[in-house]
């Protein structure tokens, strides 16, 4: 995989944004595979609304993102209620989400499965003042979630396609949880994303507990909560239990 953008490529556009838009692409296109099937990604031909690139093969659909920079915690997106309801929407697609520095270098690379893409991490932002050439216009902003993130490149490093592949797999769960449970589920994974170490405890885990208080106000029993979550991970082969209080990521 090369990180580097084809420049020339981007010869002979004015605007900025169009032509970061042609050299991103291409660059997925001829880099990026799909991460439930392996086989390369496609360019849809024309602006489709709800997605980029596409997958040949097993028909998964993906909308790119890309900044030059560190995307950190939130990333911008589009016109508030329209992200909702495409969220919302059966044929919501994957993102994809490409960082690139000043020297036209991807230095990461990621993708988070429709399934992490819940209308909750989506926040909206303040309307346009009225001097703005879109008076009133409301965007929004997406609150990445950790445990959603799959690395293709990482701070300039490419992760193994073996090692991709299998990460999308151990997450295919989540596609058949209910809306209900999603919230708290996705929260505590995103606590279990925090922790550097494949091997960790119960212990580590309630250290999050005042974080996901305030995630969950109105209930009572954080760490039964907390428990539950862990089993079902459990029984989905997302982690395993070592012994009492401790666990391994698979
Ligand atoms: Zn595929």
């Amino acid at each position: 995989m090369l990180l580097n953008f084809e420049t020339a490529l981007g010869v002979g556009y004015s605007s900025n944004s169009q032509k970061i838009r042609v050299l991103s692409e291409t660059w997925t296109s001829k880099n990026i595979y799909c991460p439930a099937c392996g086989t390369r990604v496609k360019k849809f031909e024309n602006n489709r609304p709800v997605a980029d690139f596409y997958c040949p093969k097993c028909t998964e659909e993906f909308e790119q993102k890309s900044k030059q920079g560190t995307f950190g915690q939130k990333v911008v997106a589009g016109q508030y209620t329209s992200m909702i309801e495409r969220l919302n929407s059966e044929i919501r697609p994957n993102f994809f989400f490409l960082q690139y520095m000043k020297t036209m270098s991807v230095t990461d690379f990621f993708v988070v499965p429709k399934s992490f893409m819940t209308p909750e991490i989506i926040e909206k932002r303040k309307p346009l003042g009225e001097t703005a050439r879109r008076a009133g216009w409301i965007g929004s902003t997406i609150i990445l979630p950790k445990s959603g993130q799959i690395f293709y490149v990482k701070n300039g490093i490419v992760a193994d396609k073996a090692n991709v592949l299998n990460e999308w797999q151990r997450r295919t769960f989540m596609a058949q949880v209910n809306k209900q449970s999603k919230g708290w589920l996705i929260d505590v994974m995103n606590c279990i994303s925090e922790i550097d170490k494949q091997e960790f405890s119960l212990k580590q885990i309630y250290g999050y507990e005042k974080i996901l208080q305030a995630l969950h106000p109105s209930n009572k029993h954080i760490r039964d909560k907390i428990r539950q979550q862990l089993q079902f991970l459990r029984d989905k082969n997302y982690i395993e239990f070592l012994e009492r209080g401790k666990y391994r990521k698979l």
